[in-house]
């Protein structure tokens, strides 16, 4: 289990529905903060709306910032009306995309084996996919939540899953956008479970997939979050949209 530990760390902000261009604004910012000649303490990434992957991805070439998306489609190209595949996401610049994110588990009903497929759809494209799990309230409650992150594990990564196109994000529900977060010791057991998963199903390469933690994580708190075991980095939400906290956050690893 020594490998994971030494991974890369990767904080990566989701923008969700927001930003028009002048939000671009602010990752020119980060991309200008962590393009030093320095090496950064982790990798950066920035997804942002479909409409503004492009621009960004252009902003960003030859940097050191990262472009991911929010979604795509299982299909390379087909009659999908409004939808947008992992090929174009790829061609438009990005390198990964979220999937199963619970804004779109529970708004479009997105089940696990959609996830899988989506994941599969990234994966021929050359995207990672970034796969989000985590347990409801409720769920927390009745005592599910190790049962629930392994079951989603299970039905949303593909069996061909490998570290370098392979990152999970453990978002408890509950904790996004609320401000509230699990402790540190519930973020260890969890994150030690995910782990444990991976390692069983994957192997090796199960063991170089990044975990990240999501839900609430902000400059105030990211240090005592991203220090935890098993914690790869961090997926940011609210405190993305403001260079300035996203890059507190990265900085909780240069402490
Ligand atoms: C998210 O939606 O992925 C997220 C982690 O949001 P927030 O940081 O705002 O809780």
């Amino acid at each position: 289990m020594e490998a994971a530990r030494n991974l890369r760390p990767l904080v990566a902000g989701n923008w969700k529905m927001n930003g028009l261009r002048d939000q671009l604004a602010e990752a020119l910012r980060v991309r200008d903060a962590i393009s030093g000649p320095a090496k950064a303490a982790a990798d950066v990434m920035i997804c942002p709306p479909a409409t503004l992957v492009h621009p960004l991805a252009e902003a960003a070439r030859g940097s050191k910032l990262l472009v991911g998306a929010q979604d795509c489609h299982r299909a390379a190209a087909g009659a999908h009306t409004g939808d947008i595949s992992a090929e174009m996401l790829a061609d438009a610049g990005a390198v990964a995309v979220i999937l199963g994110h619970s804004e779109r588990r529970a708004a479009h009903a997105e089940l696990d084996r959609v996830v899988r497929s989506k994941a599969e759809g990234a994966h021929r494209a050359g995207l990672t996919a970034i796969v989000c799990i985590g347990e409801s309230a409720g769920e927390r409650a009745a005592g599910l939540t190790l049962g629930v992150v392994r079951r989603q594990l299970q039905g949303s990564l593909p069996d061909a899953a490998r570290a370098a196109n392979t990152t999970v994000a453990y978002e408890p529900v509950w904790a996004i956008g609320t401000g509230r977060t699990p402790s540190a010791a519930d973020v260890a057991e969890v994150h030690r479970a995910i782990r444990e998963a991976l390692v069983a199903r994957f192997g090796g390469e199960g063991g170089g997939m990044r975990i990240l933690y999501g839900g609430s994580v902000n400059p105030g708190n990211a240090r005592e979050l991203l220090r935890i075991a098993e914690v790869n980095g961090a997926l940011v939400g609210g405190a993305s949209l403001k260079a300035s906290d996203l890059l507190a956050i990265v900085a909780a690893y240069e402490h």
